[in-house]
């Protein structure tokens, strides 16, 4: 039997992994559907401490792994499907391939997706201007125009951080009232900076021959006319889905699927079961307080262990 699975490679199970493999308990880590996580992704990652000069999301998460595998964290190309997670005896993983995992204590680290519009432009200029993080992307676009998605928290958020850098931020929104909070709203509402595009969704995001983003065409859902924003970035801020599907019946959840974590640690409702990273947090969803919270998880869990038998 395993000391520690670590299910996910983002930033979370990879700083869970190196410090339960620093901890000699001989991690191994299921790396789940997206290896390295969300990270992989982006390009430049400038807000991760560190990097005086930036580095690639991809490069980062890359060299989180060698640092894992440098204190013999074992690394499984693997999905987690199903667990089984009793009160007591080994903690079970039940693998893609057909194969299982048992192990004293798990540590979830499967992250969240961010929520996409499902456009083919969108797809096609993720990276070249359209972004799910201002915190991450916002700085590349100064004093330009800028488009963001959503009429949740999150635009609000995202709108407000964004007006430090664009010329003006326009929020299309599908409705004609958002359903953030309303001190959000306010403070969005009141900046010189923000509109709103109510009552429209996307229709295409230009300009996919250019290979950058020079404006969105939205449509009126009330009188169908469509009409062009001119923007130089637009940010899809429609929310998050947590990876927890295959803990639903075990792991306490929120009502949008995030893993509930017992006072203010990484304990889940079930014993020997540790959360970290996106799958726990809707709030921050950065890379470095995943990777904050994965080493809180590993500190958890190593404790935990020393009170069993
Ligand atoms: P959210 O509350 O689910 O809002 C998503 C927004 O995107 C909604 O306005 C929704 O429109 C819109 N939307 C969804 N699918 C869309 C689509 N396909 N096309 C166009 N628009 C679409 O998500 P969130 O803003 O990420 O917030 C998630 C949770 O985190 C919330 O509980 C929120 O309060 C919390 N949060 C809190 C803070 C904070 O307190 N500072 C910051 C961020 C997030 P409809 O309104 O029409 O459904």
């Amino acid at each position: 039997m395993e000391n520690i699975a670590i299910i996910g490679s983002g930033a979370a199970g990879y700083t869970a992994a190196i410090y339960t493999a620093r901890a000699n308990l001989e991690p191994i880590l299921v790396s789940g559907q997206l290896p390295g996580g969300q990270l992989t992704q982006t390009t430049d990652v400038e807000n991760y401490p560190g990097f005086a000069d930036g580095i690639l999301g991809f490069d980062l998460m890359d060299a989180m792994r060698r640092q894992a595998e440098r204190f013999n964290c074992r690394t499984l190309s693997s999905v987690v499907k199903s667990v089984s997670f009793p009160e007591t005896g080994p903690r079970v993983l039940h693998l893609d391939d057909g194969s299982d995992i048992e192990a004293r204590a798990v540590i979830v680290c499967t992250g969240a997706t961010p929520r996409w519009l499902g456009l083919d432009s969108e797809e096609k200029l993720k990276n070249k201007g359209v972004s799910s993080c201002a915190t991450c992307d916002g700085a590349f676009f100064r004093d330009v125009p800028i488009c963001v998605i959503g009429g949740g928290d999150s635009a609000m958020e995202e709108a407000i951080f964004l007006t430090k850098f664009a010329s003006r931020v326009t929020i299309v929104h599908r409705r004609d009232q958002f359903r953030a909070s309303k001190i959000m709203v306010d403070r969005a509402m009141n900046n010189d900076k923000i509109e709103v595009c109510w009552n429209s969704v996307p229709v295409k995001c230009l300009d996919v021959d250019a290979g950058k983003v020079t404006g969105l065409v939205v449509r009126n859902v009330e009188d169908n006319t469509q009409k062009t924003i001119d923007c130089g970035a637009i940010f899809v801020a429609i929310g998050h889905i947590p990876n927890t599907a295959a803990f639903k019946d075990c792991l306490d959840m929120d009502d949008n699927g995030y893993i509930i974590t017992q006072n203010d640690s990484t304990y889940t409702n079930r014993p020997g079961v540790f959360a970290a990273g996106d799958c726990a947090d809707h709030v921050y969803r950065q890379a470095i307080t995943a990777a904050g919270t994965g080493c809180r998880a590993a500190i958890d869990a190593e404790r935990w262990l020393e009170t069993q038998d």
